[in-house]
């Protein structure tokens, strides 16, 4: 029997047409379908089957269930939205922008909706133990297996009744679930690159050997990476710097996680494997260049909307730690905040609180311009090859003005530097050794010690940032 499809308009028809020359269709023309209309589809109905086949948008859903309630026994088609999505404007959606494989789909699989009322079929416990509602993936997870079983998106509310209208058992429901599940762990699987038997398998039929004194250690554990993402607070509005991207282990993550990702490798051998890692994804940019040599403003200017959240994350080559991120703070580039792996004694060196062995002049020239804290130990064990320490996850969040007020910034830091310059002795001996002489005498030192209100018998390290800043402008 040959079926009349309702759709909402011309462009609908014709795209149709396309497909079936001989289609016939009822247009409902917009969301507030008339009665003359009406009139048309239960006329079909007497005759033919009749295929409600609308966008899978708000408008659409609303016409189809106008006719489900005027005119039951109508048969329903659903299209996805990600298949009716116009490919050169992700604004428009509708049929009409499908391709003919997925309207033939659509109207192949059918689905008569059930009328009847009364307790929903498949209980709220059971939905929570399957994990549709209660869960910060719920949402995610009723759209994934919506979609498989071809019953329209819903919210929560609605997911049951939606099952129970289109009699959805709780077999059929669970056997939906198994199936997305499986799926998602395969491209989990394919995805992942870090992992231990990926990471030997790209390297091999690369030929691949890691340089070490490139500080390369390969994440083959992906656990870290999304703990990482987490901390690092990435997301599709973020825009990511990676430094040393490698074979592509976190750079694939924050391809598929960030909104562009532009990542800077020194090593020239791995371009062709990040080519072909990172292939699947077009928001991936990959520069050949040191960077301790690259004029970011320039490169970050080109590159991002610098009004957008800007993130560093990255897997620092541990020999160079330091100078990057000085650099980068140095720089006053837009970036927000930084999640940077690095080996677990420089991290709590930066986040050291006076007092301490590990607080030092790092420690102030870090919390000078940003909120550092420990996001999470990494063991040694989760790389290929494993390095000789243990590693941390430093998170960085750059402040709107440094921690103190200072008259003179360079000068500042000079004078931390100086002070720390033999841990051991005090204050005064670091100082008088490299003041006394260059610029100051005996006295002015001292008198600028007195003015802070620093005792000059102390040692650097019980000193607060605010009195360094003090002492500095003292001097
Ligand atoms: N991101 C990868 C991962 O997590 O598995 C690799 C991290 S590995 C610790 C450090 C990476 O930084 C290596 O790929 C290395 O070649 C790269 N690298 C080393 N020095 C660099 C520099 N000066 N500029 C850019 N990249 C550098």
């Amino acid at each position: 029997m040959n079926p009349v499809i309702v759709v909402e308009g011309r462009d609908d028809t014709r795209r149709l047409r396309e497909i079936y020359p001989d289609i016939e269709t009822i247009e409902t023309n917009g969301s507030a379908i008339d009665e003359e209309t009406i009139a048309l589809i239960q006329k079909a109905l007497q005759t033919r089957e009749v295929i409600v086949f609308t966008d899978p948008d708000y408008p659409g859903t609303r016409i189809r269930n106008i006719i489900q309630e005027r005119v039951p026994g109508v048969k329903h088609a659903f299209i996805e939205r990600e298949e009716a999505v116009r490919k050169d404007n992700h604004k428009s959606l509708g049929v009409e922008h499908a391709s003919t494989e997925a309207i033939q789909r659509a109207l192949e699989s059918v689905h008569e909706i059930s009328t009847e009322t009364g307790e929903p079929v498949i209980s709220q416990a059971t939905l929570m133990a399957l994990g549709f509602i209660g869960r910060p993936d719920s949402a995610t997870r009723r759209q994934k297996v919506a979609d498989f079983l071809k019953i329209g998106h819903t919210n929560g509310k609605q997911f049951s009744k939606r099952l129970q209208l289109f009699g959805i058992t709780e077999e059929q429901l669970r056997a939906a679930l198994e199936a997305v599940l499986e799926n998602e762990e395969k491209m989990n699987e394919i995805k992942d690159i870090a992992t231990p038997k990926r990471t030997r398998e790209i390297m091999e039929r690369h030929g691949l050997t890691v340089k070490k004194s490139l500080g390369q250690n390969f994440l083959i554990e992906p656990n870290i990476l999304t703990r990482m993402l987490e901390v690092a607070g990435v997301d599709k509005t973020t825009n990511v710097i990676e430094i040393g991207p490698g074979i592509g282990a976190l750079t694939e993550r924050l391809a598929r996680e960030a909104k562009q990702v532009l990542a800077f490798e020194i090593d020239g051998r791995l371009l062709p494997v990040l080519d072909e890692t990172l292939a699947p994804y077009d928001n991936v940019t990959v520069v050949h260049r040191d960077i301790l040599d690259v004029d970011l403003e320039q490169v970050i200017g080109e590159h991002f909307d610098i009004n957008e959240p800007l993130l560093v994350v990255a897997n620092l080559p541990y020999y160079i730690t330091t100078p990057i991120i000085m650099n980068l703070l140095e720089s006053k580039l837009p970036i927000d905040g930084f999640a940077m792996m690095m080996q677990k004694e420089v991290a709590q060196r930066m986040t050291a609180e006076p007092n301490s062995k590990a607080y030092g002049s790092l420690t102030i020239a870090i919390q000078y311009f940003c909120e550092a804290s420990i996001g999470f130990i990494v063991p040694k064990t989760v790389f290929n090859p494993a390095p000789n320490v243990d590693s941390a996850i430093l998170v960085l969040k750059r402040r709107e003005n440094p921690l103190v007020e200072v008259k003179d910034e360079a000068k500042f830091f000079a004078l931390v530097k100086n002070s720390f310059v033999q841990r051991r002795k005090t204050l005064w001996n670091n100082l008088a050794k490299a003041y006394v002489g260059n610029g100051h005498t005996k006295e002015s030192l001292a008198a600028a010690l007195e003015a802070a209100g620093i005792d000059p018998s102390r040692r650097a390290e019980t000193l607060t940032i605010e009195e360094f800043a003090r002492l500095s402008d003292a001097l």
